[in-house]
């Protein structure tokens, strides 16, 4: 997703250019490849969002027991005798019974 919205970013850029030089004229080429950038400055904000987002839902995944599955966040907990990270309404591990967690 991030490397897609980089690609239309560029190809805005690029298509801003090419205009720009196929309408012949300096102030319609600078119009065109100012349109060019302000635009792609979007797909490249929203990559840099999906990029800081990432990372602090690996930095959440680390201190809070939180995980991703499906592009949705979870809550979770871990068994104190196997390790397994189990959803936070389970009142017992699956794998082991055990009812202590982390
Ligand atoms: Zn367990």
């Amino acid at each position: 997703m991030k490397g897609f919205l980089q690609i239309l970013g560029f190809l805005n850029i690029l298509g801003g250019l090419i205009t720009g030089i196929a309408t012949e004229g300096w102030i319609s080429f600078i119009i065109w490849v100012s349109a060019g950038i302000i635009g792609s400055s979007i797909f490249f904000g929203i990559a840099k969002i999906i990029d800081n987002q990432e990372v602090i839902i690996e930095k959440l995944n680390n201190t809070l027991g939180v995980k991703t599955q499906g592009g949705k966040l979870y809550a979770y907990k871990k068994c104190t005798k196997c390790n397994n990270k189990i959803e936070e309404s389970y009142t017992s591990c699956p794998k082991c019974a055990n009812r202590e967690f982390e």
